[in-house]
C-alpha cells in the first residue's frame, strides 16, 4: 500500500470502523455497502468512502466492501497485526484497573510490567503480573521489549518520568496522569486520555440538557 499522509482525523475516525467491521465479522455479514455501513454507523456514506479512499479505497463499485478484508487492512493500519507490549507507571487504582481489563490483549496490548515507588505494592501481582519498584525500570526496559509506556502516577513526576522512559528507549506514552507531558524535542508519540475532561465535557451537556428541558416545560 503506498504510503501518503493520512490526517489524523481520519486516524481517529479508524478505530470505529475496526470496531463495527469486527462485529459485522461476528454476524457473519461478508460485504457490505457504504450505504448500509452509513446507517449503522450514522456517518455519511460519502464521508466513509472519502475516508477509505485515503487507503487506497477497498471497496468496489456496486459490489460493497469486503467486510473481512476491510477488517483486515484497518486492524494493519491500526498496527493491531502486531504485538505491543506495555508496562503501567503507577499501579494505584486506575493502574490497576487497566492491568485487570483483559479485552486489551484480544486487540494485541499486552501488559508485561508493573512499576511503583510505593514499596507497600512490591510483590504483590495485578492479574499475575509482578509489581516492580521503580529503581528495576532500566534493567526491566534492558532485558524487554517495551512498545509503550502507560502513566498512572501523580502528574507531579509524569514529565520526569517520561523523558527517563524516552531515554530508556520507549516512544510511545499512553497518558493517563492529569498533565499535558512537555517532551519537547523528544522521538515520542503520546495520547493523552484526561478522563476528568471527557467527565467535564459531559457535565457541561448535563446541565445544557437540563436547562433546555425546563425551557420547555
Ligand atoms: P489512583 O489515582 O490510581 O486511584 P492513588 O489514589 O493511590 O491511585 P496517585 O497518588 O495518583 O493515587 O498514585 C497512583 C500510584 O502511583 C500510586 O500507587 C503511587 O504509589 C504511584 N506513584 C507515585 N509516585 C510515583 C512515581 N514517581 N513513579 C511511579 N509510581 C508512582
Amino acid at each position: 500500500m503506498q504510503e501518503k499522509e493520512i490526517s489524523q482525523a481520519v486516524i481517529r475516525r479508524m478505530p470505529r470502523y475496526y470496531r463495527y467491521l469486527g462485529e459485522l465479522l461476528e454476524d457473519g455479514v461478508e460485504r457490505i455497502s457504504s450505504n448500509d455501513l452509513s446507517r449503522r454507523m450514522n456517518v455519511t456514506a460519502s464521508q466513509i468512502r472519502q475516508d477509505l479512499n485515503n487507503f487506497g479505497g477497498f471497496g468496489q463499485q456496486g459490489y460493497g466492501y469486503n467486510v473481512k478484508y476491510l477488517y483486515e487492512e484497518i486492524g494493519k493500519i491500526l498496527g493491531l497485526n502486531q504485538q505491543h507490549n506495555i508496562i503501567v507507571i503507577g499501579v494505584g487504582n486506575l493502574g490497576q484497573a487497566l492491568a485487570n481489563y483483559v479485552k486489551f490483549e484480544k486487540l494485541g496490548f499486552v501488559i508485561i510490567g508493573l512499576f511503583d515507588v510505593n514499596p507497600a505494592l512490591e510483590g504483590m501481582s495485578v492479574r499475575g503480573i509482578k509489581v516492580r519498584m521503580l529503581d528495576e525500570l532500566e534493567t526491566f526496559c534492558a532485558e524487554h521489549r517495551v512498545d509503550i509506556a502507560t502513566l498512572t502516577m501523580p502528574k507531579e513526576k509524569a514529565d520526569a518520568i517520561a523523558n527517563q522512559l524516552v531515554d530508556l528507549g520507549i516512544h510511545a506514552i499512553w497518558n493517563f496522569a492529569h498533565v499535558d507531558l512537555k517532551l519537547i524535542d523528544r522521538d515520542v508519540v503520546v495520547e493523552n486520555v484526561h478522563l476528568s475532561d471527557s467527565l467535564m465535557q459531559l457535565s457541561y451537556n448535563i446541565v445544557k440538557n437540563r436547562s433546555a428541558r425546563e425551557n420547555d416545560n
